[in-house]
């Protein structure tokens, strides 16, 4: 039984990593998505999907969100579900290592795009999932709930994302659930930002670094992005998580339940 037939749905940050198997997942159980990514490059394996369409922008971009949201109701008459996906790192930068202006460039950057676009898509998409009952989901971290999982920017970021999802969810209730998935270290080319002089770094090119990792974890690993897909398969499935919303989620392998 295909868990998501004919539910309507935007991912962004959708053209790489976990967004990427989600996007694979949703398809196969049956959802209509809008991938919300960088380049159309990034998601040629799709394109000849014809539950599947795109659009290309920033997600800091308020008319990126306004654009994938009014193009899913074009095409489909509605949105079920939006997953705010995308979102950047800082390869564990510590505060003591960063100059003032990266400092200022590095927190701009994070929080915009880890924070302030989530606040986008959730207005953006917020009518709209009203109208159907739907659910608001985004992709949180291990770093929601405890240090380690970067430096003091993603971290702060995080934790952040873990206030927003809380209050949208007495806000947005009760028509429109509101819950994230934290997933913890995951094989991804996660990258970072120019504001912390991290152009074209991204995590999984450091194989060394993803084994280390993968040695602090309870499960001894690091995850595949499809490790998480079920998750948002729940929450975002019309049946599957009916009483929850103001929840995260957790799949990072036992990290959060400490060492
Ligand atoms: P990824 O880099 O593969 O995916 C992130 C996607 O977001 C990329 O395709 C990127 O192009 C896109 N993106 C970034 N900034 C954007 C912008 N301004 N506008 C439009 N698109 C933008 O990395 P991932 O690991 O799959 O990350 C997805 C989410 O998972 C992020 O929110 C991240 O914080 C979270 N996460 C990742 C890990 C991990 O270990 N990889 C762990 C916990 C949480």
């Amino acid at each position: 039984m295909q868990m998501l037939l004919n539910r309507r749905v935007i991912v962004t940050g959708a053209g790489s990593g976990i967004g990427k198997a989600i996007v694979e997942r949703f398809l196969q159980e049956g959802a209509k998505v809008l991938a919300v990514v960088r380049k159309p490059e990034q998601i040629e394996d799709f394109l000849t999907n014809e539950n599947f369409c795109y659009v290309v922008g920033d997600v800091n971009d308020y008319a990126t969100n306004q654009s994938a949201v009014d193009t899913a109701i074009e095409k489909w008459g509605g949105l079920d579900a939006m997953v705010a996906n995308a979102g950047v790192w800082d390869f564990f930068k510590k505060l003591q290592k960063m100059s003032a202006q990266e400092l200022e460039d590095g927190f701009e950057q994070i929080m915009s795009t880890n924070v302030r676009a989530v606040l986008m898509a959730a207005h953006a998409s917020y009518a709209a999932l009203e109208d159907s009952r739907g659910c608001f989901i985004t992709t949180g971290s291990n770093a929601c709930f405890r240090p380690g999982g970067g430096g003091p920017l993603y971290t702060a970021s995080k934790y952040a994302l873990r206030g927003v999802v809380a209050q949208l969810a007495l806000d947005f209730a009760p028509n429109v659930r509101v819950c994230g998935v934290a997933p913890g270290a995951t094989d991804t080319p996660i990258g970072g930002t120019d504001g912390l002089n991290q152009t074209g770094k991204s995590m999984n090119k450091d194989r060394e670094r993803l084994e280390s990792m993968g040695k602090h974890i309870p499960l001894g690993r690091v995850s595949s992005p499809e490790e998480h897909t079920d998750l948002y398969v729940t929450l975002a499935s019309a049946k599957g998580a009916r009483y929850v919303t103001g929840t995260i989620l957790v799949s990072d392998g036992g990290l959060s339940a400490g060492q």
